[in-house]
């Protein structure tokens, strides 16, 4: 006689739309599927496609994971309502509260600060003190910024929003603007050939991409600086995922996004961006660690989302291109 035991093999799939590009997930995907044997299809695309996809997908999304970037957008995705409710132990032990929804609609997987970039042939680390500062009459002409349109300076405003209020923080961008060597630059990366160049002397840029850049070119003359150490700490954001209201296999979504915060998985999706793993009980990689410790704003980054339209407003009055 047979016996009737039945062994279910973990042939499930599960679909993640992601905003984080092909390199930096797929190799935790196929760590995923070799663990537990679940196999997983993505799609790649920019965060803004992927939630009007999501949105008009409705409840035939084939989607159970959105994978994106910046608390900004997780909190645009979450009041959009594309994104489900997750009460998971797990997370809440692996992920501080600081870095995920209130609501428990998404979780930060990894870290990135935003923070300060200097010439170490102009600048001396004395004279740096705080994102505010820079707007300080010894920085006139020697300051670059990215532009306001990119949701990371919204981030970032938002935050100053939420710490000093909307008339204090437009007084600070109003010094940073007045400071400013030249226009604004579309992005990180050029903000500090700018620098490197003698263009400027300090900007405000994500840490993975100081480090992408030193990979590159590691005689470049720039250091990280890290501001607000006696007060609010360092502007930090995340990446992050969460469920879609409309998985149909959410037991296992959920179960893929408690994997996503343990040790394997986090040190994988930081490691390879050169950012931090949200878990605090898992190290940076050895080439992030090199660049020092520091305190985070341990204010809840979904403020990003939240205060985003304040602070778009409030950039635009500042003259903040
Ligand atoms: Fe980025």
């Amino acid at each position: 006689m047979l016996l009737s035991t039945t062994v279910t093999f973990a042939a499930e799939e599960l679909v993640v739309y992601s905003a984080r590009n092909e390199q930096l997930i797929k190799p935790l995907f196929d760590a995923y599927t070799a663990e537990t044997g679940t196999a997983i299809k993505f799609i790649t695309d920019k965060e803004g496609p992927l939630l009007e996809r999501l949105k008009a997908e409705g409840k035939n999304t084939p989607a159970d994971m959105l994978i994106t970037v910046d608390a900004g957008n997780l909190w645009l995705a979450a009041k959009e309502g594309v994104l489900a409710k997750v009460n998971s132990k797990t997370l809440k032990a692996n992920i501080p509260a600081y870095l995920r929804d209130p609501d428990n609609r998404w979780f930060g997987l990894s870290v990135r600060a935003r923070t300060i970039v200097y010439s170490t042939a102009r600048v001396k680390p004395a004279d740096l003190s705080t994102y505010e500062a820079l707007g300080d009459a010894s920085w006139k002409g020697r300051l670059c910024l990215r532009t306001s349109k990119k949701v990371y300076n919204q981030s970032l405003v938002a935050m100053m929003i939420a710490r000093h209020g909307e008339a204090k923080t437009e007084e600070i961008v109003k010094s940073w603007v007045a400071n400013l060597a030249t226009d604004v630059f579309p992005d990180d990366t050029k903000l500090m050939e700018a620098i490197a160049a003698g263009q400027c002397d300090v900007g405000i840029v994500n840490t993975y991409y100081y480090g992408r850049l030193m990979m590159k070119q590691p005689e470049s003359l720039l250091a990280l600086f890290w501001p607000n150490q006696q007060d609010r700490g360092v502007h930090v954001n995340v990446s992050g995922a969460g469920v879609t209201a409309h998985s149909k296999h959410r037991a296992a979504a959920v179960k893929f996004l408690e994997w996503l915060s343990s040790k394997k998985a986090q040190n994988l999706f930081a490691d390879e961006n050169m950012e931090y793993p949200a878990n605090p009980k898992f190290k940076p990689h050895a080439g992030v660690a090199a660049w020092g410790t520091f305190k985070p704003d341990t204010i809840n980054v979904s403020k990003a989302g939240s205060l985003q339209a304040k602070a778009v407003m409030l950039m635009d009055r500042a003259g903040y291109k």
